[in-house]
């Protein structure tokens, strides 16, 4: 099979970095189109980022050579795309929301799909917004989605904030197994990198926590009912539950975000045994699909006292497991654990190539 020519808007930045390297010898996807803002735009890929490549794999030397195209131009993109050279884009942009969502419509109404890791798009209706194994059936919505815009081939596609599979893959994994979930408290603890570079000041991060990340707890709360929704009338309604209550915390931490949650249960409350059994035997659409991306366990249960940490578990099964541990009885609700995922990789890029090797699976991208 040849590979699929793929573009990265954004390319340039801490997610955008994180999908030029995860690309690297992708079995499906290949990075043939680099875009990002007007300033970096004329240069190599390597021009472009020299003197601030921040993570430790590496890019190969055909996207060093990439020129750099400024991701405002939908034109440009338009004929590559005409010319097989372009079969969609990862969105991985800051700026402006308004203008991230009139250019992710844009590129969708040139014909090229759109995989999104911005929150610009989470809250249209009818956007899925995926976590691979937890809603890859609100991917159903595509069609409908293009019907209603009268867009042929493109479409936008959004994954939630990178703190969330922290917690809802294991929450979804006691759900799915018919243990309703009607209320709980998560406290997160979030890396730095998730504020992109240079993000938060270091004065403000050594010796510190700070207690407050601008918009994060209310999606925290919201995000995860959007994906426990189902499809109805071409829209995704919401869930009503689990009532969630987030306090979300900046911390000194490179990359992995930590989530400390209680629980409540409906009626049927599962024991400690069953949860644990539940997670290390969870297996879903991308593990069944043989997604490239997808991790082999796509929960890692820890029984050590003081696990998970992100250090030492952040990089587990490719960096997109979610890994869990301290499970235990809460007096105030039934259950309390901790769970962790790498926020620049599960969280962010990893997440988005998931996304879209589940498209592909489903035949929603291709050229
Ligand atoms: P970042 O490091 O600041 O990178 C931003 C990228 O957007 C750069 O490539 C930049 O290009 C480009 N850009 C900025 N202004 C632009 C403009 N006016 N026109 C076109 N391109 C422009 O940000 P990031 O942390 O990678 O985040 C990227 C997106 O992912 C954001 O929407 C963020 O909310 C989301 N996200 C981030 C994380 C995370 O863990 N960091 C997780 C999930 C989602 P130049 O280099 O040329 O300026």
């Amino acid at each position: 099979m040849s590979k699929i020519p793929v573009g990265v808007l954004g390319a340039t930045g801490m997610v955008g970095q994180n999908y030029i390297s995860l690309l690297n010898n992708h079995p499906w996807f290949q990075v043939a189109y680099i875009a990002a803002s007007a300033r970096s735009a004329g240069r190599t890929y390597e021009q472009a980022v020299k003197g601030r490549w921040h993570l430790r794999r590496g890019y190969n030397a055909e996207t060093g050579a990439l020129i750099v195209q400024d991701a405002n131009d939908v034109a440009k993109a338009g004929e590559a795309a005409a010319k097989g050279g372009l079969a969609f884009v990862f969105s991985a942009l800051e700026m402006d929301k308004d203008e991230i969502l009139k250019l992710e419509d844009s590129y969708a109404a040139a014909g090229i799909p759109v995989v999104s890791n911005a929150s610009a798009n989470r809250w249209t209706a009818d956007v899925p917004m995926l976590i691979a194994e937890i809603n890859p059936h609100h991917a159903d919505i595509i069609p409908l989605q293009q019907k209603a815009r009268g867009w042929k081939k493109g479409f936008i596609a959004v994954k939630p904030n990178c703190s969330i599979q922290s917690y809802m893959t294991p929450i979804w994994a006691l759900m799915q197994k018919g243990y309703e979930i009607k209320r709980m408290v998560v406290n997160t603890m979030q890396a730095v990198s998730g504020a992109g570079y240079p993000g938060v000041s270091s004065l403000d991060m050594i010796d510190n926590i700070v207690p407050y990340i601008g918009g994060e707890e209310e999606k925290s709360e919201l995000e995860p009912l959007k994906i426990l929704g189902q499809i109805k009338d071409g829209k995704i309604e919401q869930a009503k539950e689990p009532v969630i209550s987030a306090h979300c915390n900046r911390v000194p931490v490179t990359d992995g975000h930590t989530a400390t949650v209680s629980l409540e249960f409906g009626a049927k409350k599962p024991s400690l045994d069953e949860i644990t059994a539940i997670w290390r035997n969870f297996r879903a659409a991308p593990q069944e699909l043989g997604l490239p991306m997808a991790p082999d366990e796509p929960i890692v249960v820890r029984n050590e006292q003081n696990r998970p940490q992100p250090s030492k578990d952040r990089d587990a099964h490719k960096a997109m497991a979610v890994t869990v541990g301290r499970l235990r009885p809460c007096p105030v609700f039934d259950v309390r654990f901790a769970g962790l995922s790498h926020n620049t990789v599960r969280g962010a890029a990893g997440g988005g190539i998931l996304n879209a090797e589940l498209l592909k699976a489903k035949g929603y991208l291709g050229l």
